[in-house]
């Protein structure tokens, strides 16, 4: 741990700034040092993991690592199967989550995964100046200046890997006296209580599992009907993993779960009286109980960027973004992590990308810190030659293997551009921006989801300023390389396979 206690990047003036050491800033953080960018990192904890440091509150994760897939650990192939290893480069700094995880579940516990980013901080020699709180923000020219609890830090781009874990509650009357999520007290201590629980995402049904053996009664109760991730085919709605109290209340065990707006929440002697109203017949429905929750969700914690002009949308606050994460209304102001979700892709079938998630941010982040070396520092990772008669093979082994198409589906796409020298491999691309922009003839490739099928590769061909869309199907063993496949991407890939555009890899 000294390496952790040394304190790095003293305030000054740096090419760029990073704020947060949670997954997301660790991430970006450790992949612009691949890249050779100079940078400072800071963080108001005093080591890393972020958020991961206290919750999930019953301390275990939602997302999670298959120690026994078939595939090394270390490949890129296994990365599909590993929600929650951040992504090195070395042996040492791969796939750490199985080495962690002492096998009782296949979601780590909250100290597993507080265990690994600390090894992955650790190996990778990441540097960041710990215990160092921004706390305000100005301009001064071309810079940003940060204001933090060490001093002013000045660059001319930051970004702010600051998470989404600030409590927030909706302006209900007597909420207030409710508490949070995170304030949430021992479980023996709701031992055959009633409890209220205000809010109906992961995070209520999260504390409603836990507390099935302790409560007498539990209310989940907010106004949107709850929506399953099994239904949905997505991260959208409760995760299976919390779903044990939905059927103890679809079989009528004593969990009630309720479409109802809640009024307000009043002192009733020792415990509270919640009042509500049913929208379906605006019946007034009240509750007497010994607890209130409120599970409402959390915000940012963006400070002042919002006075700086940093446009935010939705109730948990997520900064406005273009497709490579910088602020739509403030140039050189970027996020990462979770905060990424603010750069929406194209939503496909109306599917959010998985950007919230470890499994998907940490790809952003390795996106970002390529885009960032190249734009702003003018280091333009070199783009390898693509052979011809390889291009189908490479994107069908992208549909079948590549991590960053099954975690973040029509968001990240393997873009192969056609120019002067023939086909070059551009990585992994925002397809947004491929599908957005006017640059050379080209294709991507992604894995889409529709909500209700299996997945299948979608090939976006590029001819001439014109993107089409070829849907392949799905297969039942999600292997894309047969005949079948390799037959539809060529006849749509048409041109780019022309004998004219095939040059060998030197
Ligand atoms: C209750 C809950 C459970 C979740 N469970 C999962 C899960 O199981 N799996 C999953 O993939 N995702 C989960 N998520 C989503 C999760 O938030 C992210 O995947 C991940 O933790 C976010 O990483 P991050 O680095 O963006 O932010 P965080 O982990 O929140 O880290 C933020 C960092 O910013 C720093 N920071 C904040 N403000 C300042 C400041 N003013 N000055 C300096 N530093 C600052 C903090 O110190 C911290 O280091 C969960 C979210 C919640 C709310």
């Amino acid at each position: 741990m000294a390496e952790l206690r040394e304190r790095p990047h003293p305030p000054g003036r740096y090419g760029l700034i990073v704020v947060g050491s949670g997954p997301g800033g660790l991430q970006l953080t450790y992949s612009l040092r691949r890249l050779g960018v100079p940078h400072a990192a800071i963080s108001e904890d005093p080591a890393p993991g972020g958020m991961f440091r206290r919750w999930p509150v019953f301390q275990r994760m939602l997302s999670w690592t298959k120690p026994y897939t078939g595939f090394e650990r270390g490949s890129r192939e296994y990365e599909r199967y590993d929600w929650n290893s951040l992504l090195g480069e070395d042996e040492a700094s791969r796939s750490i989550m199985p080495r962690v995880m002492d096998g009782t579940s296949y979601f780590p516990s909250r100290p597993e995964m507080e265990r690994g980013l600390v090894d992955f901080a650790e190996s990778t020699g990441v540097r960041v100046r710990y215990e160092c709180r921004w706390e305000s923000t100005r301009r001064d020219g071309d810079d940003f200046v940060l204001t933090t609890s060490d001093g002013e830090y000045r660059a001319p781009a930051v970004v702010f890997a600051v998470g989404v874990a600030q409590p927030w509650r909706p302006s209900i009357p007597g909420l207030e006296q409710a508490p949070h999520y995170g304030e949430l007290r021992p479980v023996e201590t709701y031992a055959d209580r009633r409890v209220f629980i205000v809010g109906k995402q992961n995070s209520g049904f999260e504390i409603a599992s836990g507390l099935l053996p302790w409560a007498r009664q539990i209310v989940l109760a907010s106004p949107s009907p709850t929506r399953l991730s099994v239904e949905t085919h997505s991260l959208v709605g409760v995760r299976a993993r919390y779903v044990q109290p939905f059927e103890d209340h679809v079989l009528a065990g004593g969990v009630l779960v309720l479409d109802v707006s809640i009024e307000a929440v009043e002192r009733a002697g020792e415990g509270f009286r919640v009042r509500t109203r049913m929208p379906a017949d605006d019946r007034a429905l009240a509750f007497e109980v010994d607890d209130v929750i409120a599970a409402t969700g959390f915000v940012a914690p963006l400070r002042d960027l919002p006075g700086l002009g940093v446009a935010t949308f939705g109730q948990n606050k997520v900064p406005a973004q273009t497709h490579f994460w910088e602020s739509a209304t403030v140039p050189g102001v970027y996020f990462a992590g979770t905060l990424s979700q603010g750069s929406p892709g194209i939503r496909k079938h109306g599917i959010p990308s998985n950007s919230g998630a470890v499994q998907g941010h940490r790809y952003n982040a390795r996106v970002l810190a390529r885009h960032l070396a190249a734009t702003r520092f003018g280091r333009v990772a070199p783009r390898p030659h693509v052979a011809g008669q390889g291009l189908v093979d490479l994107l069908l082994a992208e549909a079948t293997f590549g991590p960053e198409l099954w975690h973040q589906r029509s968001y990240l796409a393997r873009v192969v551009l056609a120019g002067g020298e023939g086909l070059v491999d551009e990585g992994v691309v925002p397809l947004a921006h491929f599908v957005d922009s006017d640059g050379p003839d080209g294709v991507g490739i992604v894995l889409e989801s529709n909500g209700k099928d299996d997945l299948y590769p979608v090939a976006y061909v590029r001819r001439e300023g014109k993107v089409s869309e070829h849907l392949m199907p799905p297969h039942p063993l999600h292997d894309y390389r047969g005949e079948g496949y390799r037959g539809q991407l060529a006849s749509a890939l048409g041109h780019l396979v022309s004998p004219s555009l095939t040059k060998a890899s030197p």
